[in-house]
């Protein structure tokens, strides 16, 4: 519980009503999307502004309270929970876009504003912000950039870091940073813009985004893809990316996470199908008709069971909506969902899905395998009962497994509970700049920073 004097100083930076204490909100706050952690903050702080900002950190600093900055608070890796307890510091009343400077290609938002939102406005100028976490309608900017999120789109467009060419960060201290501009050489020395992208809340807090726009792309084709086996899946995507096409999108479902989705899976995947493609190719209409003929014949080629090209744009819907709803419909279907990230060498995500798949039956656990294939970002997530406590020491076994596969295969793992990958050195780069920058590691205490 927080002293009341306290809660009066802070009430005085940000008014009354923007100091939440009461507890039923406290507990809304004690989560993100993993449910199977929480821990109650003192108090829900939301600035208006920088100043705000500030003065909120430079009196948390002086009195060593731990700050959780949140956008919406849709990650999974318990990336704000106030572990420590403190404060939660809440984005969403920031979240307005400031400037759009079409001859710059360039917007500058404030952190919490949703991806859908700015997308909305930029398309009125013929222009896109292409970073699309699967999440865009509750995605913030501020949560994009603190995660570096990767997304749908990165095999074409790279991930969140590739569009932000300036920030403006508030320190532990109060003091207010600025990171970087408009000039597309905007940097001599440390790029302090790239050290805060994917910082998760650690560095400082994110007020302000100069993102970069890219023109609306002529035309866009989307086609859903149902193999009997991952395996000539995973073959396709290799000879796809071999034949030097980069779609927008290649993801990747098994045959777990399409029966997950239930009446979310698109109906023209017949039933007996053990693994699933969506492929978005973008550009100019011609070089992507030359694109779609030739992935065509490449699914052909590996024995393709079904392929459903999107006419409509509702169409084109149905297949990412079963996308976007792999996550939740997963979690709705088992009562514990241990999610991880392997992040391997895109030419070896067949062997990721097969090692997965025996990884799985050694330890008689459902093994569900999603991502961002064309990327190399698979999801493996281990599902199981509470009711079976043995599982527990099957499931930590899995991860153990999974994880030495990623590495094996030349990747890194992250999960909630660990991440790994080679080189002391570079953790202890990363704890000088983090005590340097926050030495009463007031900042996000005890988050473990891991990759988008
Ligand atoms: C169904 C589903 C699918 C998803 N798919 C993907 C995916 O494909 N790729 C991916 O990368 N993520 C994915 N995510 C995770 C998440 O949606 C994204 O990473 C998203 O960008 C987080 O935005 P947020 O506003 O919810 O951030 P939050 O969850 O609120 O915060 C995320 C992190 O950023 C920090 N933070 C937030 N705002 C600020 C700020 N202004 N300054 C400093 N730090 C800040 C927080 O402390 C925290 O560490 C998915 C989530 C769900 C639920």
């Amino acid at each position: 519980m927080m002293r009341q004097d306290l809660i009066d100083a802070f009430s005085r930076i940000v008014g009354a009503n923007h100091v939440l204490t009461a507890n039923d909100t406290l507990l809304e706050y004690a989560y993100d999307k993993d449910p199977g952690f929480s821990r109650l903050p003192d108090a829900i702080i939301e600035p208006a502004d920088t100043a705000e900002v500030s003065r909120v950190l430079a009196l948390a600093n002086a009195e060593k309270i731990p700050v959780y900055p949140r956008g919406y608070g849709s990650n999974l890796y318990n990336a704000i929970t106030p572990v420590e307890g403190g404060i939660i510091l809440l984005l969403r009343r920031m979240n307005s876009l400031l400037e759009i400077d079409t001859a710059n290609l360039a917007a500058t938002v404030e952190p919490g504003i949703f991806v859908a939102d700015l997308n909305k406005e930029v398309k009125k100028f013929g222009l896109i912000f292409p970073p699309d976490p699967g999440t865009i309608f509750t995605a913030t900017i501020g949560g994009m950039v603190a995660q570096n999120a990767t997304n749908i789109r990165s095999l074409k467009y790279g991930s969140t870091k590739h569009y932000i060419m300036g920030l403006e960060v508030v320190l532990a201290d109060g003091k207010i940073l600025k990171t970087g501009g408009k000039n597309v050489k905007d940097v001599a020395g440390y790029d302090l813009t790239k050290l805060m992208t994917g910082s998760q809340g650690t560095l400082g807090i994110i007020t302000k985004v100069i993102v970069k726009l890219m023109p609306a792309p002529e035309t866009q084709k989307c086609l859903l893809a149902g193999f009997k086996n991952f395996v000539d899946a995973g073959k396709a995507v290799k000879a796809i990316l071999d034949d030097k096409i980069v779609p927008a999108t290649l993801e990747f479902m098994d045959s777990v996470t399409i029966q997950a989705l239930g009446s979310k899976a698109p109906s023209s995947l017949p039933p007996d199908i053990k693994a699933a493609l969506i492929i978005e190719i973008d550009g100019i209409t011609k070089v992507v008709e030359n694109d779609m003929a030739k992935i065509s014949a490449i699914l052909q080629a590996h024995n393709v069971q079904q392929v459903t090209v999107a006419e409509t744009e509702i169409e084109q819907d149905a297949f990412w909506n079963a996308r976007r709803a792999a996550i939740t419909s997963l979690a709705k279907s088992n009562d514990i969902m241990w999610m991880t990230d392997a992040i391997i060498p895109r030419s070896k995500a067949a062997d990721m899905v097969d090692k997965i798949t025996s990884i799985a039956s050694k330890n008689k656990l459902t093994i569900a395998a999603f991502g961002h294939i064309g990327d190399g970002v698979l999801h493996p997530t281990i599902l199981f009962n509470a009711s079976d406590k043995s599982l527990i020491s099957h499931a930590s076994n899995a991860m153990k497994e999974i994880s030495a596969a990623a590495l094996e295969l030349g990747g890194i793992f992250c999960s909630r509970f660990q991440e790994d990958r080679s080189g002391q050195p570079e953790t202890y780069a990363k704890q000088a700049i983090k005590f340097s920058l926050d030495p009463n590691n007031i900042l996000n205490p005890v988050n473990r920073v891991k990759e988008g």
